[in-house]
């Protein structure tokens, strides 16, 4: 089998949060193919474990990536702080004689997004509203390397590692069956500090929250990095719970028009047209979400305009997350002009220290790195629908006896989709648009 036919076999899809499938993304003739290994999220040591364990498979991943895609570069973009691992990177490439660049960054957020990583390692801005592709670029997350690297040894995507941090017994980096519960994940840590929490799945900038009882339901997926508890009455939860129209009475009320949102917003200053300020003094005044409101498009819900830059605590991120659902809906769609970057923009990073405290987390992320543990279970449910495009269609039935590693979902390689594999050996007891295992061992004959 081909490269690419055996990252679509395996069902990789893009692991840094977006879920794309990996043999679509590859199908392209880029000129770079750009690493994208710069965890940028407060309180995560996901990936910097994996590439600790595995920075040799990922490298001849990328190396053979790079071959594939006969891309004239391939660039590995992470953070000056890794300074360790930089050493064993180097080390490697020069071994095996890699055609690999090396290129890190400052220690800011949001160092790691794909736009802003371009931007960081090949100075060039992808149009706004537009894909790394107009740019001859393709990215991938270095967790996704290991994938493909699994991948060519014919290994299915089945386990996922996740950060367990903030109101834990005992941080921890764990590695999981995919349709572990969340909540599994936190009793295999020990549990909370805490009787009554909340449950971030990513990180504290861009994750979602969960309640005690959605976290019962909600499993890992391929996409998944993070679980953080923390306290119910914290900031993060009231800002992140606020109704859209208390929103808009605070932006009634309090907006100052000060413009730090806009003046902060890693979008704007690569030259692209967003301005949150403006979209918030529109979004006081208007019910009707229209035209007018259509650079919220281009928000990628970093989140530094409410948590970072506004200095009365509106949150023009959720409004912009709302605006963009209404401006699907109603299928306004506007091409935009991308400007060049401002000058001042790298006066504007974030630094990740200075986000701890303004997030009040710094407690967290000061126990240190966590240890590792492998967790297992005698039940999943696997989403037949974890990446963009279309659900896998479930070639299992209930009652079914299935091994690990075993396809459970089909889609064909033409579409944008991925399969889904059995992450545990066990009988299907439930089919809908998840396939529920649970552990059983085949008696002998
Ligand atoms: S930073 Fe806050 S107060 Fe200032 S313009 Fe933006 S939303 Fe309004
Ligand atoms: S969340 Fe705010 S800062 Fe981030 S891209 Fe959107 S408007 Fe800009």
């Amino acid at each position: 089998m081909t490269f690419l036919e055996n990252i679509y076999e395996a069902g990789v899809i893009g692991e840094g949060g977006a879920g794309f499938p990996t043999h679509i993304k590859y199908a392209a003739s880029p000129r770079y193919l750009l690493i994208n290994a710069a965890e940028c999220e407060p309180l995560l040591h996901t990936d910097k474990y994996q590439m600790e364990i595995f920075y040799k498979e990922m490298l001849e991943a990328i190396q053979e990536a790079k071959n594939f895609l006969k891309a004239e570069r391939a660039v590995l973009a992470t953070k000056k702080k890794y300074q360790d691992l930089i050493a064993l990177f180097e080390q490697e490439i020069r071994d095996k004689s890699y055609d690999i660049e090396l290129f890190s960054m400052d220690n800011f957020y949001p160092a790691g997004d794909e736009q802003i990583t371009i931007y960081e390692a090949f100075q060039k801005a992808v149009p706004a509203g537009g894909i790394p592709l107009q740019v001859d670029i393709v990215v991938s997350n270095i967790a996704t390397m290991k994938s493909i690297y699994d991948a060519q040894k014919g290994l299915p995507v089945t386990e996922k590692y996740i950060t367990v941090t903030g109101e834990v017994k005992e941080p921890k980096i764990i590695k999981v069956p995919i349709g572990i519960t969340i909540a599994k994940c936190i009793e295999a840590v020990g549990g909370s500090t805490l009787d009554n929490y909340m449950v971030l799945t990513g990180g504290p900038m861009m994750g979602r929250f969960l309640t005690q009882e959605e976290a019962e339901i909600a499993v890992v997926r391929k996409t998944s990095g993070g679980i953080i508890l923390i306290p119910k009455d914290h900031a993060l939860v009231e800002r992140g719970n606020k109704s859209l129209l208390a929103i808009k009475n605070e932006t009634r009320a309090a907006c100052i028009q000060c413009n730090f949102c806009t003046q902060y917003c890693p979008r704007y200053l690569i030259g692209h047209p967003l301005h949150p300020h403006k979209i918030m003094r529109a979004f006081g005044v208007n019910d009707v979400y229209d035209e007018k409101f259509a650079e919220a498009a281009l928000c990628c819900e970093c989140g530094i305009c409410e948590l970072f830059a506004c200095p009365m605590n509106i949150s023009p991120r959720i409004v912009n997350s709302f605006l963009k659902k209404e401006l699907r809906k109603n299928g306004i769609k506007v091409e935009f002009q991308t400007g060049p970057a401002l000058p001042e923009r790298e006066n504007r990073y974030v630094p990740i220290d200075r986000l701890l405290s303004r997030l009040d987390i710094r407690k967290y992320y000061d126990r240190g790195k966590p240890s590792y543990m492998e967790v297992t279970t005698d039940k999943v449910t696997i989403p037949l629908g974890q990446h963009i495009g279309k659900p896998a269609t479930a070639c299992v039935a209930v009652g079914d006896f299935v091994t690990k590693g075993q396809v459970i979902g089909e889609i064909e390689m033409k579409d944008m989709g991925a399969r889904v594999h059995a992450s545990i050996t066990g009988r299907v007891t439930h089919v809908d648009h998840a396939v529920t295992i649970e552990s059983e061992r085949r008696e002998e004959a």
